[in-house]
């Protein structure tokens, strides 16, 4: 990887929110107190120095942006207000767009007219979709969704869906994978990488590495916002249709299951996970409580509002039912799918949610690297004379 300088890249990473970064004087009280730094990935003061010096080739390749939560203690602690903790929000921006083949993610970072005109677009084509293909005999007496829009239908759309989005998304992964391991990618042995597959496992349940961090609400907060988002990919995704099973079905009509019924259980829990999480940070960004929430990115706001709204009209479909209403229900169920598909096909590949896929992929990168370092000393001593997971200190 060259190591050419950008005089460019701070205006590139202004698009994308960049403010404070130029006050650094580089003291290094950031990294110091940041809790997840460690002497061979140190961060933030590394990726700001990176910013004013203008090396893009490094930031590509850095893992350090991922190792970030974004807990804000950097940001409180630095001396001339230059906001490292923003900075490195910034900077997984970037990355997202540098990683991402397509261009769409630097379009939707750079221009919130172009991101408000990708929603809508999707929007209107799900619901003139909607509108279009249906049974043509919706049951009006009763409020049956599956009457209007059957279950094994949406579920055919949903995996096609699901698809297209695993190809964006995995794909960008690849790349993200090839910067980070740069030569050392296919170098190292299969076998390395499947015994660390535990790490990526964890890393992406339980984001433990966050509980680390001196504000442990923050933890909490992204923990229910991630496993109620994921909760519900998987009742809306994958269980629309019950996978055949009948009393798996989520998409299903009156009679509703039992209150303890396993479906009914995970739809409670990202209900509330996500209204929790959402609204405290909604409140968080409008009160500007925190350092983390001080600086807000269009896309910030868009990622809670969809996400606010999706649960929202999810809601109220759940009353509608109850109640018997069919045509409200119906109305409801074109809103819901107008506002939950354009979150998942703009914001899963694209925008915030990939983070939830680079984060635990590069903390499993690291750990391969680890291991194979520590088996070439046992095997090759001579062949790490640099151990392989130090990476530059500035
Ligand atoms: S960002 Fe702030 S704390 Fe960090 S090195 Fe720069 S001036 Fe110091
Ligand atoms: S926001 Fe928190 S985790 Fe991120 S660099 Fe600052 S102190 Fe470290």
């Amino acid at each position: 990887m060259s190591n050419r300088v950008d005089p460019n890249l701070i205006k590139d990473l202004q698009s994308f929110g960049l403010k404070d970064a130029a006050k650094c004087y580089n003291c290094g009280n950031c990294t110091a107190v940041c809790p997840l730094s460690t002497p061979d990935n140190p961060f933030p003061r590394k990726l700001v120095r990176y910013i004013q010096l203008g090396q893009k080739d490094k930031i590509l390749t850095s893992p350090e942006p991922w190792l970030c939560y974004y807990c804000g203690d950097c940001s409180t602690n630095c001396p001339r207000g230059a906001d490292p903790g923003e900075t490195m929000m910034v900077t997984r921006r970037y990355l997202t767009s540098l990683y991402d083949w397509t261009g769409f993610a630097r379009k939707f970072y750079t221009s919130e007219k172009f991101e408000i005109m990708a929603i809508t677009i999707v929007a209107l084509l799900v619901g003139i979709g909607l509108l279009l293909f249906n049974t043509g005999n919706p049951n009006w007496e009763y409020a049956h969704i599956n009457s209007v829009w059957p279950s094994d239908k949406i579920e055919i759309a949903d995996l096609v869906m699901a698809a297209i989005l695993s190809f964006l998304l995995l794909s960008n992964v690849f790349r993200c994978f090839r910067f980070v391991m740069g030569d050392l990618a296919f170098k190292i042995p299969f076998k390395v990488y499947a015994g660390q597959l535990k790490e990526l496992l964890i890393h992406t349940l339980t984001q433990k590495r966050f509980g680390l961090c001196t504000d442990k609400m923050q933890w909490f907060v992204h923990l229910m916002i991630m496993t109620g988002y994921a909760s519900v990919f998987l009742l809306v995704v994958v269980f629309v249709n019950g996978l055949g099973f009948d009393n798996l079905k989520f998409q299903r009509d009156l009679p509703e299951y039992s209150i303890w019924h396993p479906i009914r259980l995970v739809g409670y829990y990202a209900t509330f996970a996500i209204m929790y999480g959402t609204t405290y940070a909604i409140i968080g960004r409008l009160r500007k409580t925190k350092p983390v929430y001080k600086n807000s990115h269009p896309t910030d706001w868009m990622f809670l509002i969809l996400l606010q709204l999706t649960t929202m009209t999810g809601i109220f479909i759940h009353f509608t039912r109850l109640l018997n209403w069919p045509a409200t229900t119906y109305f409801l169920y074109i809103i819901h799918m107008m506002v939950a598909v354009p979150m998942l096909v703009l914001e899963v590949p694209f925008a915030k949610w990939a983070h939830l896929a680079y984060r635990p992929v590069v903390l499993f990168l690291l750990k391969v690297k680890e291991a194979w370092q520590q088996e070439q000393a046992v095997t090759e001593p001579q062949a790490v004379a640099e151990p392989v997971t130090a990476v530059e200190r500035n």
